[in-house]
């Protein structure tokens, strides 16, 4: 990952929808397939893109606890939505990973390390709590003492084009985690996009020298109604843009004195509350861009002369995951979800130096018993029982 280049050194560009395409067309050229949001099935996802016909043009979404539909907005805007059920994780931390295989030789036995499959990927509209969560996996898959090779690989060969966020869903809660609307550090490049009376354009900034040079060698090749440089009107506009998202989260979390909030309660009849609803399905922890548990499944052929190791992603909803010679540790869905809030809020602070939670709003959006992490904690603070 290249150095930073200093924010208060540069003033960026302004590139309107050809000019997007025209970044596109040059991510591409230079080797990275491009992944950015469509719409398929009625959600915003992630897929490969070509064209700035592809993205969500004028789509919006209403999301609450439980609950996720897409809207037509009254605008033309192509990233007016909110973080869809996909983190990026899965692209650079895959559900399914195969570690290494194994055969037997006659009396030999061959072990086959892994090949790993690090393509060149330009993610496209990478918002700040996703960018947060990347710093997250960084710190724990990249950054100690041995490393996650295959991560490292596919980390390394990422180029990020991050997003001010400019309607945040009714389950975001970025603000409260520190975590954003607008980008900080950890991109190449930073979009914002504006619809003014000036037009329909995007401020782009570098965040490193690999994405200057792209910069530069879009400026130097496409035409001047697709690009030209920013002016002050464009950079007061993204900041309008980023003002008016930290003012419409849908939720909000109170962070103060968290940690010791949660393991001074370990047995508060919340719990067993929140227990009683949840369905221990795992979803809030296969959505969550930051949670990175797994476990390793063993595949043998029928013979018993082949094997392979497949590393997946686990869950600590499930039974197994606890799982120590006689049983699991944790038998109790209560505990279960009680050691899931409190890592990603307390023990993950102590772990990594930082919570475990960037308030990007998928665990509430996408829990089908609508169970929503700020409200759990609000009661928990509240005292009552
Ligand atoms: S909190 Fe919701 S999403 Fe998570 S395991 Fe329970 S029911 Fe599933
Ligand atoms: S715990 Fe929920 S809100 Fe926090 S990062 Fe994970 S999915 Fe997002």
């Amino acid at each position: 990952m290249d150095d930073e280049v200093r924010m208060d050194d540069i003033r960026g560009m302004v590139l309107f929808v050809p000019g997007l395409q025209s970044l596109i067309d040059l991510l591409r050229e230079r080797g990275w397939a491009v992944i950015g949001p469509t719409v398929r099935d009625g959600a915003v996802v992630h897929a490969e893109i070509e064209s700035v016909d592809q993205l969500p043009r004028g789509v919006g979404d209403l999301q609450d606890a439980g609950s996720y539909r897409l809207r037509e907005r009254d605008d033309e805007a192509l990233f007016g939505f909110a973080a869809g059920p996909q983190a990026w994780k899965s692209l650079l931390f895959p559900s399914r990973e195969l570690l290494w295989s194994g055969r037997r030789v006659g009396a030999e036995k061959e072990v086959t390390p892994a090949v790993v499959d690090a393509k060149r990927l330009a993610l496209f509209g990478v918002r700040s709590c996703d960018l947060h969560a990347l710093a997250i996996h960084d710190r724990v898959l990249a950054k100690r003492e041995v490393t996650d090779t295959a991560y490292v690989a596919r980390r390394e060969a990422t180029f990020i084009v991050a997003l001010t966020c400019s309607d945040p869903g009714g389950t975001c809660f970025c603000v409260s985690m520190g975590t954003g609307p607008v980008p900080d550090e950890g991109f190449d490049l930073a979009l914002t996009e504006l619809l003014d009376q000036d037009g329909h354009r995007f401020l782009v900034v570098p965040g490193s020298d690999r994405g200057q040079e792209v910069l530069d060698d879009l400026k130097s090749r496409a035409g001047g109604g697709e690009v030209m440089p920013a002016g002050e009107q464009d950079h007061l506009g993204a900041q309008e843009v980023g003002a008016a998202a930290a003012q419409h989260m849908g939720r909000s979390l109170d962070t103060k004195g968290l940690r010791d909030l949660l393991y001074a309660h370990p047995e508060h009849p919340r719990w067993a509350d929140v227990a009683s609803r949840c369905l221990a399905c795992t979803n809030c922890t296969l959505v969550c861009p930051t949670c990175f548990c797994t476990s390793v499944d063993v595949v043998s052929d029928l013979t018993g002369s082949a094997t392979e190791r497949w590393r997946v992603w686990d869950s600590c909803f499930t039974t197994d995951f606890s799982y120590l010679h006689g049983g699991s540790v944790r038998d109790s869905v209560q505990s279960r979800y009680r050691q899931w809030a409190t890592h990603k809020l307390a023990s993950w602070v102590d772990q990594f130096g930082t919570s475990g939670c960037v308030g990007c709003g998928r665990c509430i959006t996408w829990c089908p018993a609508a169970i929503d992490l700020t409200a759990e904690v609000a009661a928990i603070r509240s005292g009552k029982e």
